[in-house]
């Protein structure tokens, strides 16, 4: 394991798959000792012991982040248990597209809770703990990093709901970057272009449909590369506040 994240505590939601899973995998191999946060409990069990394995520290904390009480327990149980939070990374989303008119109104109920409320209840809960480690941590500095999308930056036809939710994330989190940057907490987003995950594949069939032609051909990004990205804000130094990133498969023109 490098170390340039030792001391640190990290809470990755999502952690289940993709992106989340990706990225708390990579924070640990950095040294942070990481809280699993997502709904399938077998799935953070298995990467917990992944990162034991591998000589690091993980947390199981089974949680859904719609549920305000849910997602701040989850961070109470990850500060009871690790002493504190210097990283929070909001990985949890769902993407659901699909013509509006077939689209059912829990679809769209769906993804502003998850992509919106989710990152609303859990930043909410964790801000007084990061704000403290950003005092009190070595590296002087605290980091909140948010997975929005390229959604939240170019509206597309069949996009609407998740297009509001990404745009909405985008936004919230710049927000809070210059409401906390004065006192070292420092908040991201990363926006990335197709990640190959389980993503695609909750959408109705019809969406599939839609979403397999616009992206035919395009050699999509690997989680890996999202969890690059989150390596590099969370490991620079107080100077550097990386404040946006857009990452896109070099095929997506889009
Ligand atoms: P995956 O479907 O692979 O992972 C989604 C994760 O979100 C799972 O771990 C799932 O865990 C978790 N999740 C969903 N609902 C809840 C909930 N209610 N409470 C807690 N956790 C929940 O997708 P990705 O890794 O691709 O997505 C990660 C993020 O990246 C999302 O915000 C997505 O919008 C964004 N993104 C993805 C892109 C892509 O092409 N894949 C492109 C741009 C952005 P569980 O089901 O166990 O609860």
């Amino acid at each position: 394991m490098t170390s340039r994240l030792t001391s640190t505590v990290a809470l990755v939601t999502g952690a289940s798959s993709g992106i989340g899973r990706a990225t708390a995998l990579r924070l640990a191999e950095e040294g942070a000792a990481v809280a699993l946060v997502a709904r399938r409990k077998d799935r953070v069990e298995e990467l917990a012991r992944l990162v034991t394995d591998r000589g690091g520290r993980a947390l199981v904390v089974p949680a859904d982040v719609t549920d305000a009480a849910g997602a701040a327990a989850a961070v109470g149980r990850t500060v009871e248990h690790f002493g504190r939070l210097d990283i929070l990374v909001n990985a949890a989303g769902v993407m659901l597209n699909g013509d509006s008119l077939l689209a059912r109104l829990e679809e769209w109920d769906r993804m502003v809770d998850v992509n919106v409320k989710g990152v609303m209840y859990v930043v909410k809960a964790a801000l007084p703990h990061l704000l403290d480690a950003a005092k009190s941590a070595d590296r002087e500095v605290a980091d909140v990093i948010n997975i929005s999308s390229v959604a939240g930056r170019a509206a597309a036809p069949t996009v609407a709901i998740y297009n509001a939710t990404k745009f909405g994330v985008t936004a919230a989190t710049e927000a809070w970057r210059q409401e906390y940057a004065a006192q070292n907490l420092r908040f991201s987003v990363i926006e990335p272009g197709a990640v190959e995950t389980e993503l695609f594949g909750h959408q109705q069939e019809h969406a599939q449909q839609v979403e397999n032609q616009r992206f035919d051909g395009v050699e999509k990004l690997h989680p890996e590369d999202i969890a690059d990205a989150v390596a590099y804000i969370a490991t620079g130094p107080r100077r550097r506040a990386v404040n946006e990133i857009v990452i896109r498969p070099t095929d997506q023109s889009f």
